[in-house]
């Protein structure tokens, strides 16, 4: 059966990158019935960052990407912390000492530096030069004595085509020759990357390693300790690196574009829409779903597989998650959208008792479908809470003609007569003002609009000049006229 993980290291904040990938390992599970499991790999102890395994986390919820083994839940296979598994580590690493398939270097950082320095002089390309290799016991012995610290190295086998079929690829080829004698134990006792993802995808019994491109050229290096071990070998995929608009590898460090997932959480993004947009993210359907672009994720479990992930790279476009955003609020329950823009409000100060919760269930409501993301709510609602009305030029201009001026006189004279204020007698009013004017359609609505909201456009009319409440709509045509 499928057995897949997701692999974080827990170095900061949910990249997009990251959630694809683990997006793509989950859908993949469940669509072949398998187990996706969440595991930690925190060996690069200097870029670990405190908290980021709970942060991970609690993305992942909000995603509602759950997974059926990991830290927070255990599982058969654990522990699921790198860190917690050094002993595990140890004797994988005595076991390749123990065949010779392993040696332990003690050059220092100093020496590696020379020998790098040396060969890009002779224009070569720098790579260690394995001479730890050769020690004779008493060397080693001398070294230890002297107190120099080691690392282990993977003895690379030399002149070793290696092969694998790539789910996304297609066949990938390296040679062992351009590999060194890559460190697999640290001086500190502490494995590198490359042993404990080979020595963890094994025991944990990983099918399929689905991956980002980024790490398609360590995969050799796995292969040759999945090799040394007699492992049997996972089915690897690489899936495309996301690209920004120019088409360069989507940096974490550029500020000019959201891409994590926090961020659009905290902007009022549907976590639907945002497994949606993901899984568009070089992969496509096909077929007589090739346009259709909104996909409820049982549906993308459905329709998901490995062969229709593309090759190349694929450009995050955050217009398109916007609109596609839109798209989802718009068709949400109302009741949900209220409860999600109720703290927005709240905390730009838009929200006070004296209202009814309703009055703020119908203005929400009504903006349900302008709103990308929810916190847009602020800058659409402020025209209800505004104390003095800016109009700008193209305002001006409307609310300054003849005809205007008449249709607004009319509307505060007929407004002070009505008992009852709903949209519904709101409606019926602008009916007699437009008898009793002559004027009609943009003539009539425009003025009355411009002078109330300060915008040509927006929602309808008549619930907005009910939200705004007669005495506002007094105030505001008074102020015009
Ligand atoms: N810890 C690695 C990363 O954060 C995971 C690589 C892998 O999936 O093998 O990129």
């Amino acid at each position: 059966t499928v057995r897949v993980r997701f692999a974080p290291s827990p170095t900061g904040h949910l990249h997009f990158g990251g959630a694809r990938t683990a997006l793509f390992n989950y859908l993949f599970a469940k669509k072949h019935k398998g187990t996706y499991i969440l595991r930690i790999e925190d060996t690069d102890t200097t870029r670990n960052k405190e908290n980021a395994e709970e942060r991970l986390i609690e993305a992942f919820k909000w995603l509602e990407l759950t997974w059926d083994e990991g830290p927070d839940i255990g599982g058969n296979f654990g522990p699921y912390r790198s860190m917690e598994r050094l002993d595990i580590y140890h004797k994988y690493i005595h076991q390749l000492l123990a065949t010779k398939q392993a040696y332990p270097c003690y050059c220092t950082r100093e020496e590696l530096e020379a020998e790098r320095e040396h060969m890009i002089s002779q224009g070569k390309m720098p790579r260690y030069s394995g001479k730890c290799r050769h020690l004779t016991e008493s060397d080693r012995k001398t070294y230890e004595l002297e107190g120099r610290s080691f690392t282990i190295r993977f003895k690379v086998p030399s002149q070793k085509t290696l092969t694998f079929k790539d789910m996304i690829r297609g066949a990938v080829t390296f040679e062992s020759e351009d590999i060194e004698d890559f460190v697999i134990l640290k001086s500190d006792g502490i494995p590198t990357y490359h042993f404990a993802v080979t020595v963890d995808d094994a025991l944990m019994k990983i099918t399929h390693v689905i991956r980002g491109e980024e790490h398609l050229s360590n995969t050799p290096k796995h292969l040759l300790l999945f090799g040394a071990f007699g492992f049997q070998l996972p089915e690897f995929g690489h899936i495309p690196l996301i690209l920004n608009e120019s088409g360069k590898k989507l940096s974490k460090r550029d500020e000019s574009i959201l891409q994590f997932i926090e961020q659009y959480r905290d902007l009022g993004y549907l976590p639907k829409a945002v497994i949606n947009y993901l899984t568009l993210l070089g992969w496509s359907p096909g077929g007589e779903f090739s346009e259709q672009e909104i996909f409820s994720k049982d549906q993308l479990t459905e329709l998901f597989s490995m062969d229709r992930v593309s090759k190349a790279g694929a450009i995050f476009d955050p217009d398109k998650l916007a609109w596609m955003n839109g798209q989802y609020i718009k068709t949400a329950d109302p009741k949900k959208i209220v409860e999600l823009a109720i703290p927005y409000l709240k905390n730009d100060g838009l929200f006070n008792e004296d209202k009814p919760v309703t009055w703020y269930e119908e203005l929400v409501t009504l903006y349900q479908d302008r709103m990308n993301c929810i916190s847009e709510i602020t800058q659409l609602a402020r025209i209800f809470f505004d104390k003095d009305m800016n109009y700008n030029q193209d305002a001006k201009e409307i609310l300054t003609t003849e005809s205007s001026l008449i249709v607004l006189k009319k509307v505060k004279e007929l407004i002070s007569t009505m008992d009852e204020y709903t949209p519904n007698t709101i409606k019926k009013l602008l009916k007699d003002v437009q008898k009793a004017t002559g004027f009609k359609g943009k003539k009539l609505f425009m003025p009355v609009r411009v002078a109330t909201t300060g915008a040509v456009q927006g929602p309808d009319l008549n619930t907005v000049l009910y939200l705004l409440g007669k005495e506002t709509v007094v105030d505001r045509i008074e102020q015009v006229i």
